[in-house]
């Protein structure tokens, strides 16, 4: 069976590169009819915050990506890792290393002088702690292979090989009994039975270590995949400068979380030009082996287009439940929420079409709803006060008297009534329509303007208009 796994570190919001690989995962896991378990590496205690859980639990709820059994809480395992550490100690694979602090910088200062990343030097590797000094502390750390090499083969990065004499004898438990995180991961993604790790390429050298601990419990080693890193459009590591981090920024955005997951599902991976997927094509077509090794870039563009796209073929009712549900997060939403009645939600629904092909996003889509619900008397922006001139506004007047006639209130009635006034004044119809729309809308741009009355009604559309005419 296959098992996959989300492994986050709650110190912060769902970044959007964690959010991916999270979505990674959730794919080949239901592509392969397999689970995806959750795991919260809590371990650093100062910098784990419950806060930090909610948002990456929400985020990942919000993005539909379901985990399966309860989320697995890795401080919480510390026993089990000191178990471990233990019964390598009991093999001879692992040992007490008292090397002082003032030892460790030394070893550190001549790496840097000789310029190689810095490496501990094993010099406690074959001596027994009976040597140590009463009372000093020491560290676990692993007795790794020296010579050779260790080859990880990864799906994404290829058959690598690590010379194991630059990797060293890296620690497994700290002097106060903690596991570090190379420790703690190799044992959880064991007992839990993860048969695929996919994460972020940051953590690829990492996977060599975490071999020799495989090795050394002769654990099966789980297959790799180490997925690229997301860089903004100019190419830098994704950084709080090229906007939005968090996946909670994106709902406050009104992106859909299909389209953002279509996106984030497509960013570094294609299956030749499609772009659009449903859910379940997406978990068909989805293919480890097929995601980029260079890093992806980030286009807001595109993410907004493709966001337009899932807004447009989605049904309307579909969109206002989308819309609604995602109220409380966007700006002037929860003004907009406590306006929401049967009416609102009736002519909402209404306008809907004529709303969401002018929308990208639940955002802009919400903003050309405004007029439904702007109280009157309606606050022209400036696009439309320079359409409601004292001609303009004669002309609606003149509009006003033939529209509170008309025996019945209908897009199409409406319509009939604005042509023949402005056949009447020897108007362009848009010499009418413009200051009409200025005036229902409080816009120069809004949803066709017949609909707007239909959907306003003739009370609100003649009081609207009464109030900008002259
Ligand atoms: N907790 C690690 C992180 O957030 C991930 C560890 C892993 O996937 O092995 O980067």
């Amino acid at each position: 069976e296959v098992i996959t796994r989300f492994a986050p570190s709650p110190t912060g919001f769902l970044h959007i590169g964690s959010a991916r690989t999270a979505l990674f995962n959730w794919l080949y896991a239901r592509k392969h009819g397999g689970k995806m378990l959750l795991r919260i590496e809590d371990t650093d205690r100062e910098r784990s915050t419950q806060a930090a859980i909610e948002a990456i639990l929400d985020g990942m709820r919000w993005l539909g990506l379901d985990w399966d059994g309860d989320a697995i809480y890795q401080f919480a395992r510390a026993p089990r890792h000191r178990e471990v550490a233990e019964e390598l100690l009991a093999k001879g694979k692992a040992y007490r290393c008292f090397a002082t602090a003032a030892e460790l910088e030394e070893m550190r200062e001549k790496a840097r002088a000789e310029g190689r990343p810095p490496r501990y030097d094993g010099r406690w590797r074959d001596r027994d702690p009976s040597e140590a000094p009463a009372g000093a502390s020491s560290v676990v750390r692993l007795k790794a292979p020296r010579e050779g090499e260790t080859i990880v083969g990864d799906a994404v990065q290829g058959r690598v090989a690590f010379p194991n004499k630059d990797l060293d004898d890296f620690v497994l438990l700290r002097s106060d009994g903690t596991p570090t995180y190379m420790l703690a991961v190799v044992v959880d993604d064991h007992d839990m039975g993860v048969t695929q790790i996919i994460r972020g390429d940051d953590h690829f050298t990492n996977a060599a270590r975490q071999t020799h601990i495989y090795q050394a419990m002769g654990w099966d080693i789980p297959a790799f995949a180490h997925i690229p890193l997301i860089h903004g459009a100019d190419g830098a590591k994704l950084s709080k400068r090229h906007g939005a981090l968090g996946v909670d920024a994106y709902r406050a955005l009104g992106y859909l979380p299909i389209a953002l997951r279509n996106y984030l599902a497509r960013l570094g991976w294609s299956q030749g030009d499609k772009e659009f997927f449903t859910p379940d094509e997406l978990i068909q077509a989805f293919d480890i082996a097929q995601v980029h090794r260079s890093p992806a870039r980030f286009d807001f563009v595109k993410l907004e287009n493709m966001n337009g796209h899932f807004m447009r073929a989605m049904a309307d009712e579909e969109l206002l439940l989308a819309l609604i549900d995602t109220l409380p997060y966007l700006k002037g939403g929860p003004e907009a929420l406590t306006k929401l009645d049967e009416r609102k939600r009736a002519q909402l629904l209404a306008a809907m079409s004529g709303l969401k092909a002018r929308a990208k996003t639940l955002n802009e889509l919400l903003d050309g709803a405004a007029f439904l619900f702007a109280e009157r008397p309606l606050a022209p922006d400036e696009k439309a006060k320079s359409l409601l001139t004292e001609q303009g506004k004669a002309r609606l007047a003149a509009l006003a008297k033939r529209l509170a006639a008309l025996p019945e209130w209908s897009a199409a009635t409406s319509e009939a009534a604005v042509r023949e006034t402005a056949n009447e004044l020897s108007l362009k119809l848009g010499d009418l329509a413009q200051p009409l729309r200025a005036a229902l809308t409080g816009r120069g741009v809004s949803p066709p303007i017949f609909e707007v009355m239909e959907i306003l009604g003739r009370e609100e559309s003649l009081a609207r208009i009464a109030d900008q005419a002259k």
